[in-house]
């Protein structure tokens, strides 16, 4: 079995070693491009059609139409999947604006760059899932919608970056960021939850955060649960004061509980409380039903191995 990656270049899948773009792709020179990251589990791609349906409004949001239809960019994945038969895997799908002149018009690139990366997961630290992750709140603030709306998935990444920077300089294992009103918005690759007298809290759309999709999975869950959820504004002061538990989501980690949260205030800790345990068993549930009814429903393609 491949240990190698999978790679799918424009219209199909390559080594790795042959995968090469022009030093003048605009996603390389400016960050103007989109992605998805999405994880594959027994080879099923959880969540695939609203990770489509997220890049193609990335890409809309940018003024960039997809080289591919969703039919098509399935299929790709497929391919890509297929050649490095990894069942629990990682997977990015990159579409940037493509090879032009030096300069920031878009329409001086006539066809975007495709690129399909799909590889083995990253083992996972028990110990985060057992006992929580840090959380520093950091200066960077998230770029407001004004500036550039977080709300698109896009390859100019170095808002996040730089607050993941702060982070790691803390000690933390993830940022929070703020937006330009001080209200609580998100991580650098994740969206934040917490539970206040028996409420389960997230920032709404309003604040400026990316719609995650696994923040999308625990709202749907959570809501058939009974939990009364909050989607709202609230600062840093709702989260160091009256937090009972906090956990951050996302498709590559999907649930994780935070056990200390540093900066803003004296830090605060927080226990593995029941909520964000259930919600965590209910996640992987979801997970595992999807994968059930994907592989009952889907083409054999998902057989393979299996
Ligand atoms: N917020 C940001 C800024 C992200 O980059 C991500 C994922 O990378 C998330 C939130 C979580 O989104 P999802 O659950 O769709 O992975």
């Amino acid at each position: 079995m491949s240990e190698k990656p999978g790679v799918y270049l424009n219209d199909r899948v390559v080594p790795l070693e042959e995968a090469r773009i022009s030093v003048l792709d605009h996603g390389f020179l400016y960050g103007d491009g989109v992605y998805e990251t999405m994880r594959v589990y027994e080879g099923v791609v959880f969540r695939m059609e609203e990770h489509l349906a997220r890049l193609e409004r990335s890409a809309s949001l940018i003024g960039m139409g997809l080289p591919k239809s969703a039919g098509q960019i399935r299929l790709a994945i497929y391919e890509t999947l297929l050649a490095c038969r990894h069942k629990d895997a990682y997977l990015r799908v990159t579409v940037s604006r493509g090879e032009g002149p030096i300069g920031l018009d878009p329409s001086l690139c006539p066809r975007p760059t495709f690129f399909i990366f799909a590889d083995r997961l990253r083992p996972i630290v028990r110990a985060d899932y057992e006992e929580g992750i840090r959380l520093a709140v950091v200066k960077t603030r998230r770029n407001p919608a004004e500036a550039l709306d977080p709300r698109i998935k896009s390859l100019n990444f170095l808002n996040n970056i730089l607050a993941g920077i702060e982070a790691k300089k803390a000690g933390a294992d993830e940022a929070l960021m703020l937006n330009c009103k001080g209200q609580v918005a998100e991580g650098t690759t994740s969206n934040i939850f917490f539970v206040k007298g028996g409420a389960l809290c997230t920032p709404s759309p309003a604040c400026g955060i990316l719609m995650g999709i696994t923040r999308d999975v625990v709202l749907e869950v959570a809501r058939r649960l009974d939990i009364r959820v909050v989607e709202g504004e609230f600062g840093s002061r709702d989260l160091f004061f009256d937090a009972q538990e906090v956990f951050i989501t996302s498709t590559i980690r999907g649930v994780v509980p935070v056990r200390q949260l540093d900066g803003a205030f004296s830090p605060g800790s927080f226990p593995v409380g029941p909520v964000t345990k259930l919600l965590m068993a209910e996640y992987r549930k979801e997970v595992s039903s999807y994968v059930e009814n994907t592989r009952a429903a889907g083409p054999s393609i998902w057989g393979f191995g299996g």
